[in-house]
């Protein structure tokens, strides 16, 4: 049981250099803070993200209605905040200001009630809480909206396939280290992106698949490769603009078929614009590769079920929806609909490790934050190995 005292609502800086809303909630014996990730590749039916300023004159209007409440749990605080707002997109509240509480509550009763915050969701959402890890998509190679390369397709990916955490994210790191090696030998730069992939210029999307799977040969990793295409960000007018061609829906299909057999891909994260529907039944016809659904179902439960048929698994991201209820909500639909859910963070994110504890407490097969470099993305892959090695309570 936790009682709220007071709350705050302040910008702090985000992993872009962006104003991010943070909160502060004040319990009776402690404070915990959350400060709300932003994307750069946002899908059309995401929760909407307010201003900072109004974000905060928003925080001060509705902080009433939950000062001095007694909240027994997450999903108790989640109902008052969907209740506050009433529309499906957090268009009164916004999804910034949603997310900050949602997960600053759940840190606050973290503190309050002495356990990690895996517990608590995973006590609250499935009865029990259990220390299972996700096994990482991490995010070698950037491209699109967050990079300034000539890639169309966001992320380059590489996944880890065996069940110990601590031996899928030393692999990373040495193929990251190969990767690295390989781009200064050949002399490419080896600045990174948003999320710690490195975004130095390729002469097409082949030629990055191209060094990354030297780099996995050369390091001897166990891993598997996938993409994030976001191709909302190169869809123009019914094409879609890769490798300096103009690809119809179709023609993309063929590319990714192509691309998915040459390099064994494990998934393909919204291969196309998300109102072409036709595309995905397309690939999905050709059995190929796994379709992971992102801009295409933003997190939300309905759009799971309405997509089943043209998809294998669906990302999570708590700001598209602006609660975790609803971000377990999506996630239990996939459960039942036997589909994979990545816990994901976002191009603009803070230093806080909790997208760990939200993935473990969702049973998520697996958690996409970034690459192994870039203290926001390292803050997650850390929390698990910090779990794994250093035990379930420590804070
Ligand atoms: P975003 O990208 O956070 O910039 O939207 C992440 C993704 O598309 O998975
Ligand atoms: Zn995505």
């Amino acid at each position: 049981m936790v009682k709220i005292k007071e709350i705050k609502a302040y910008w702090t800086i985000n992993s872009r250099g962006q104003r991010a809303l943070e909160v502060c909630l004040y319990g009776e014996k402690e404070r915990a803070f959350f400060s709300s990730p932003s994307g750069a590749s946002k899908g059309k039916k995401e929760a909407i993200e307010k201003p900072i300023d109004e974000a905060i004159k928003i925080v001060e209007r509705i902080k009433k209605e939950i000062i001095g409440k007694e909240l027994s749990s997450p999903k108790e605080f989640d109902e008052l905040l969907i209740s506050l707002d009433g529309t499906k997109n957090k268009e009164r509240i916004g999804g910034n200001v949603a997310t900050a509480l949602s997960i600053a509550f759940i840190k606050l009763l973290s503190k309050e009630e002495r356990k990690e915050p895996w517990e608590i969701i995973g006590e609250t959402y499935f009865g029990k809480a259990k220390l299972e890890f996700p096994k990482p998509m991490l995010n070698f190679i950037n491209g699109g909206k967050h990079a300034s390369n000539n890639l169309s397709i966001q992320e380059f990916l590489i996944v880890g396939k065996r069940e110990d955490v601590e031996e899928n994210l030393s692999q990373a790191v040495d193929i990251y280290k190969a990767l690295k090696e390989m781009l200064k030998r050949k002399g490419k730069s080896i600045a990174v992106g948003d999320e710690g992939g490195f975004s130095a210029s390729f002469r097409e999307e082949r030629e990055a698949l191209e060094y990354l799977s030297k780099a996995i040969e050369e390091a001897g990793g166990d891993v598997e490769i996938s993409l994030d295409a976001a191709a909302d960000s190169f869809y123009k007018a019914g094409r879609y603009l890769i490798e300096g061609k103009e690809l119809s829906s179709l023609e993309l299909v063929d590319y990714y078929v192509e691309l998915s057999k040459t390099y064994s891909l494990y998934s393909i994260e919204d291969p196309f614009f998300e109102e072409d529907i036709k595309g995905f039944k397309e690939l999905k016809s050709k059995g190929v590769v796994k379709i992971i659904g992102d801009d295409l179902i933003v997190s939300d439960k309905e759009n799971v079920e309405k997509y089943k048929s043209i998809i294998d698994g669906g990302i999570l991201k708590p700001n598209q929806r602006g609660t975790i209820k609803e971000i377990f909500m999506a996630r239990k639909e996939l459960m039942e609909l036997n589909k994979i859910a990545v816990v994901s963070h976002r191009s603009g994110d803070n230093e806080d490790s909790i997208l760990a504890d939200i993935s473990i407490g969702l049973r998520s097969e697996f958690i996409k934050t970034g690459a192994v470099a870039r203290g926001e993305r390292t803050a997650k892959y850390n929390r698990l190995l910090r779990l794994k090695q250093c035990g379930e309570h420590e804070g």
